[in-house]
């Protein structure tokens, strides 16, 4: 058997064959739809909406959730597998998925009502809904449980003011997930679009993520029902453990990207002839590309347990967070390398290099920064709380 560059240890031959088949799946939406237009939409700061209804189809949207509430009743691996893939394409689509799946059809699943189950899930898996989770604050993301946005108890409403910023997806969002403080600690409310008071203003002029939307979450005075209140959690390990699970699928989705950037610049080092030689036949490329290889196959080998961890119910925050730090860090650093080896012709999104390293510059930060994630594990090892 002749062993592919981005899989050295055949770790496909771990998955089973229902895992093998999302992958597969997913790969050809990847390389027929998203890898031919997804440049374009980087150039123009568009996020693709019509591959929705095509992600939804593909049963991507709430993979994990029963069928009962519209998911696909995909394990662990299998959803880490999808992130993966669309990765491969953008950082951007994966997120969209990573925030409808983890952050919004998660909570409401997980803290909901069946009420609440049945009104939001379906049309949500079904693409014809899409969410948004608003927790990060202008005043500093990594340290949320200091939030000023607040709800109070109205009768059978609350009242919502404050303010969210950074949040994927808001500019196209039909409901939102909104944690805020409330005299009983911090809770989770279901916002929609219309509702009075409730304003969304996009983000403009990123670097990063320029095919994914992005805005800020106004509230002035918002009048939320009660039953739009996710009454199954309070305090912060509501936000938290829907974090857990986005983190999850982070830990694998910039493997895709990772392997996207090695596959282009494979090709290239081979075709580039210079001082009379291939550029893949120097010893310093080589030896670039094999630390590449190396990586990505220690980066897949530990998304790969985690899942298979997480399937056994035994997955700890701390794993968490080790994977999303060393195959973000891992994904990162092959894609500014590969920008390298490609030389002036890395800096256009003609190739993937460079769209895929200043992703990654959002990749890195959110969803807890590499610091957040390294004193995490520090805190673990040591017992002291060094935030
Ligand atoms: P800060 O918290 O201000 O951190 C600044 C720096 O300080 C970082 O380098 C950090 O590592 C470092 N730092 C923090 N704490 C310590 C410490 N104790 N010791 C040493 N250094 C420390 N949020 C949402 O709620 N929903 C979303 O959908 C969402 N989408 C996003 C999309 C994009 C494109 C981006 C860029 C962000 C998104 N975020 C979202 C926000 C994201 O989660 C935050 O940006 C992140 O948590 C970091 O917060 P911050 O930007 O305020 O940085």
């Amino acid at each position: 058997m002749s062993l592919l560059p981005h899989d050295l240890f055949d770790v496909r031959s771990l998955l089973s064959d229902e895992e093998r088949a999302v992958q597969d799946a997913v790969a050809r939406f990847t390389d027929q739809r998203v890898l031919p237009i997804i440049g374009r939409c980087f150039d123009d700061a568009r996020f693709p909406a019509e591959l929705v209804p095509e992600i939804a189809s593909l049963g991507l949207l709430g993979a994990t959730l029963p069928a009962v509430h519209g998911g696909a009743g995909m394990g662990a691996v299998a959803y880490g597998l999808i992130c993966q893939e669309l990765e491969r394409g953008d950082s951007g689509l994966r997120s969209f998925v990573s925030v409808q799946s983890s952050l919004c059809m998660y909570p409401i699943f997980a803290y909901g009502t069946d009420a609440q189950r049945a009104r939001w899930l379906p049309s949500m898996a079904r693409g014809e809904r899409i969410g948004c989770f608003g927790l990060t604050e202008a005043h500093g993301g990594s340290d949320p449980s200091t939030m000023k946005t607040h709800a109070v108890r109205h009768g059978d409403d609350w009242r919502l003011s404050g303010s969210k910023m950074w949040i994927t997806n808001a500019p196209i969002a039909d409901l939102a997930i909104v944690w805020a403080q409330t005299d009983d600690g911090v809770q989770g409310f279901v916002l929609e679009k219309g509702m009075a008071g409730f304003s969304v203003e996009e983000i403009q002029r990123k670097m990063s993520l320029r095919a994914s939307s992005t805005g800020a979450l106004f509230f002035d005075d918002v009048r939320i029902p009660d039953s739009n209140r996710l009454a199954g959690v309070k305090g912060m390990k509501g936000p938290l453990g829907c974090l857990d699970q986005a983190r999850f699928g982070i830990s694998w989705g910039p493997i895709g990207a990772a392997i996207a950037c090695l596959q282009e610049t494979l090709a290239h080092a081979k075709d580039r002839v210079l001082f009379g030689r291939p550029l893949a036949a120097t010893q310093s490329a080589q030896i670039k590309l094999a630390d590449m290889a190396r990586r990505i196959t220690t980066a897949q080998l530990l998304a790969l347990q985690l899942g298979r961890l997480k399937e056994a119910g035994a997955a700890q925050p701390q794993q968490v967070s080790l994977a999303k730090w060393n195959n973000c860090r891992m994904a990162i650093d092959i894609a500014r390398e590969c920008r390298d080896l490609l030389g002036a012709a890395g800096i256009t999104t003609d190739h993937a290099a460079m769209r895929h390293a200043l992703n990654l510059e959002s990749v890195i930060t959110y969803e807890g920064t590499e610091t957040v994630h390294q004193l995490v594990i520090g805190r673990a090892l040591t017992g002291f709380n060094a935030f």
